[in-house]
């Protein structure tokens, strides 16, 4: 059997999914494929927890300061050009998620509510709830379900690229003509031929013993990527979160989001003393590298299994309307966010490399372009600003 496309979409998180929106509304005629290897809705998208940075009050925040956070962050890695028009074009990005149908908190006045992330100087991340990444997966396969043009094809692995490198692995001037696909269902292998096909396949977290991310994270792009001898990049910078639950028994680790230490939790040892004024004067507000760095060095100090944050002193009525999942989460395993600390560790979260892409998503092969966790645009350099990939992804 043989499936041809003139798009083929592997991978149905916010990159790919926004990706056959844009292309379906442009291109009415065109027949898009999406292939997902699981149920459409499983990714890390799903988990995002935080939101997404933009500059959205132009009062208060500003362009120039995004860009500045971020460079800060990737500790002078990033490609400065991409942290613009990353940065620059976010705000168009937002409202186009707006129009789609994704909910974002405001106040009473009508305003966005913008939380507080690490490294930000500004408040400035746009979110619904502690579940945004849930809110954007179920609004964008709403819009893709309703495209008469879009194929979705869930249980649909893809295994590799063809291109000529099986023939000629020498020459440089490969092409991409879509990928070979498994379907679960049927136990085939078909081969979907395309013009143009988009590698949104996500990170890598499941490589590691303790990550935040789902099963399906396990860099199969980059993987196919490599095999097809297509340029990869900084694929040693991983971030790790900070704050992971500890001693939570599931695959993946539960994330408590950055967003918390944002609402004022604190992060203290065993024996109670608070520890990030030792190691940078934004405290618990530091970056993600540093936290985590941090964390680890207190724990390799100790001989301690994980620290802890506190929430004891927050205000839980309005802890309960910004962080619903993870108060739930909390009651679930029995711990009363009143009286006791929530033990954490740093965890595998995100990949800052991967496939190298230029500012338009192209690979460097011809007709294969990536976006999203699975590729290295630069602008995360060393180390991502906290929800900055919802935003690269979009862009
Ligand atoms: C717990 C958690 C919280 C996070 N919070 C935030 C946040 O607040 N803000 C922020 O900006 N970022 C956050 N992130 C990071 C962010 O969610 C991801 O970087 C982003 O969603 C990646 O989107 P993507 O579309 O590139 O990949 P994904 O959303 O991971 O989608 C990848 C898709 O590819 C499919 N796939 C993979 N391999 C194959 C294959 N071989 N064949 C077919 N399909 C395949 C998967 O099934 C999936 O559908 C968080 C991540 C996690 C895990």
């Amino acid at each position: 059997m043989k499936s041809e496309f003139d798009f083929l979409i592997i991978g149905s998180g916010i990159a790919g999914l926004t990706y056959a929106i844009k292309v379906a509304n442009q291109l009415p005629n065109a027949k898009i494929a999406i292939v997902t290897k699981a149920d459409e809705k499983e990714s890390n998208t799903k988990y995002a927890q935080g939101g997404i940075a933009v500059v959205i009050d132009e009062i208060s925040d500003s362009y120039e300061q995004h860009v500045n956070d971020t460079l800060k962050s990737g500790d002078g890695l990033c490609k400065k050009e991409i942290v613009e028009i990353v940065v620059n074009e976010g705000p168009q990005r937002f409202n186009e998620l707006v129009e789609w149908g994704v909910n974002f908190d405001k106040q009473k006045d009508g305003e966005y509510n913008l939380g507080l992330e690490g490294g930000h100087s500004k408040n400035r991340i746009l979110h619904h709830k502690d579940i945004t990444g849930f809110e954007i997966e179920e609004t964008l396969l709403k819009q893709v379900y309703k495209n008469a043009n879009i194929h979705l094809f869930s249980e649909h692995f893809a295994i590799d690229l063809i291109t000529e490198h099986h023939l000629d692995s020498k020459s440089e001037n490969h092409l991409c003509y879509g990928a070979y696909i498994f379907d679960a269902a049927t136990q085939e292998i078909i081969p979907f031929t395309s013009k143009i096909t988009l590698l949104a396949t996500g990170g890598i977290g499941q490589v590691y013993q303790n990550t935040t991310n789902p099963t399906i994270a396990t860099g199969d792009g980059i993987a196919m990527a490599y095999r097809a001898k297509i340029k990869i990049e900084s694929m040693e910078f991983i971030q790790f979160h900070p704050t992971a639950l500890y001693h939570s028994t599931t695959n993946p680790s539960f994330l408590i989001s950055e967003a918390v230490r944002g609402f004022g939790a604190l992060l203290r040892d065993k024996s109670g003393e608070l520890f990030m004024h030792h190691y940078d004067d934004r405290k618990e507000l530091a970056s993600r590298d540093i936290v985590s760095r941090a964390i680890d060095s207190e724990l390799k100090k100790s001989g301690d299994e994980c620290v802890y944050l506190d929430c004891r002193h927050l205000n839980m009525t309005q802890f309960k309307k910004h962080f619903p999942n993870i108060l739930q989460k909390m009651q679930e395993i029995g711990i009363d966010l009143k009286k006791e600390m929530i033990p954490v560790v740093p965890a595998a979260h995100y990949l800052c490399g991967g496939i190298s892409v230029n500012e338009f998503g192209q690979s460097s092969i011809q007709n294969l372009y990536a976006c999203g966790e699975c590729t290295y645009t630069g602008l995360h350099g060393a180390n991502r600003l906290a929800s900055n990939s919802l935003l690269e992804a979009l862009v």
